[in-house]
C-alpha cells in the first residue's frame, strides 16, 4: 500500500521578499513554475528568500528560523 502523501504532488512553498514594501510573502509553486518577480499588491520587485533548504514544505513541521520565537512551551 502506498501512503496517500506519496501519491500527491508535492507543492513547495517559496518565500519572497518585496524590495519595495519589505513585505514577505509565500507562494505555492510547482518546481516548473517560473519564479515571481512582481509584488501584486504594490508592484515592487520580489526577491526569493533562500531558506535552509531553499524551499519550505508545509506540513512537515513548522519552521521558525527567521521569525520571532513563538511562545516557548509555557506551562503556566
Ligand atoms: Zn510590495
Amino acid at each position: 500500500m502506498i501512503p496517500p502523501l506519496l501519491t500527491e504532488e508535492v507543492m513547495p512553498t517559496y518565500v519572497y521578499r518585496c524590495g519595495d514594501c519589505e513585505q514577505t510573502i509565500e507562494a505555492m509553486q510547482r518546481f516548473s513554475d517560473r519564479p515571481l518577480r512582481k509584488h501584486k499588491e504594490c508592484g515592487g520587485s520580489l526577491t526569493k528568500v533562500v531558506q535552509a533548504a531553499g524551499v519550505v514544505f508545509k506540513g512537515s513541521g513548522y519552521y521558525s528560523t527567521d521569525s520571532r520565537t513563538p511562545d516557548t512551551a509555557s506551562d503556566s
